[in-house]
């Protein structure tokens, strides 16, 4: 079976609703015909909303930036599951490198939150990838293993086929720095193979691992052509709808 590119845009902390609803109406308006890909779209919590009334029933989804793993209560400035699903998320990004670094996420708690969102039919874009210091130090491999082994664990193979997978080398997010397509592919196999023995080939070739860093309209098509990249997650070229549309629009041959 073929995977299916999807190509997502994170919008992190930025957009009031005006500007997150002139974006995506932008996005929109000139994706609405791409049939070759799954596009969704990470505004803040405060457009969900807004963004879900403008796409609703279109090829546009939407996802969270985050959620807090328990259903609700006392767990001030958090949001659920039925919080996102009632304003129309389809996805979530969970683990992301700035939740992880500036927020003190843990491989533990994602992994909460990753069971959380597939109890709740939302589907986790779950991010892992290695810090500059640990690429340098060559353990990128068994970095994106067990990252990708705390994320999974105790998820049944069925749960798993719902999860997306977003490989972001750190080094590489807003910095204009990119792997190369060879080195993201090479690292896309090994989650592939991490999979594979976590569950079983099926699994492992149907996962659709995007890429993320620095993917902007020129790195797009060289990236989203290797054979283990299947989309990508994108912040800063996300923001700009000419950008985000160039991604979308990349060439697979
Ligand atoms: C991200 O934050 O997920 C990301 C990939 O950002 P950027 O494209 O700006 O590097």
């Amino acid at each position: 079976m073929a995977r299916r590119k999807l190509i997502a845009g994170n919008w992190k902390m930025n957009n009031t609703n005006g500007e997150a609803v002139s974006l995506v109406k932008e996005i929109l308006e000139n994706a609405k015909n791409v049939v070759d890909k799954d596009i969704v779209v990470a505004p803040t919590f405060t457009c969900l909303s807004e963004v879900n009334s403008v796409i609703k029933n279109t090829n546009v989804k939407l996802a969270a930036q985050n959620m807090y793993h328990e259903p609700s209560g006392a767990f001030t400035g958090q949001i659920s599951s039925d919080m996102l699903k009632d304003v129309g998320c389809e996805y979530v990004i969970l683990g992301h490198s700035e939740c992880r670094s500036i927020f003190g996420e843990t491989d533990s708690l994602i992994n909460k939150k990753i069971k959380r969102a597939l109890e709740a039919s939302i589907k986790p874009i779950f991010c892992i990838g290695e810090t500059l210091d640990e690429r340098e130090k060559g353990i990128t491999n068994s970095i994106v293993e067990n990252q990708t082994k705390a994320g999974f664990d105790g998820i049944s193979l069925d749960d798993a086929k719902n999860v997306i997978i977003a490989y972001e080398p750190v080094w590489a997010i807003g910095t204009g720095k990119t792997a190369t397509p060879a080195d993201a592919d090479n690292v896309h196999k090994v989650i592939r193979d991490t999979l594979k023995s976590i569950y079983n080939d099926t699994v492992a070739e149907n996962m659709i691992i995007l890429y993320g860093g620095s993917m902007n309209e020129n790195n797009a098509s060289e990236l989203l052509n290797m054979p283990n990249i299947d989309g990508g997650l994108i912040g800063g070229a996300a923001l700009k709808a000419d950008k985000f549309l160039a991604i979308i629009n990349s060439k697979i041959v």
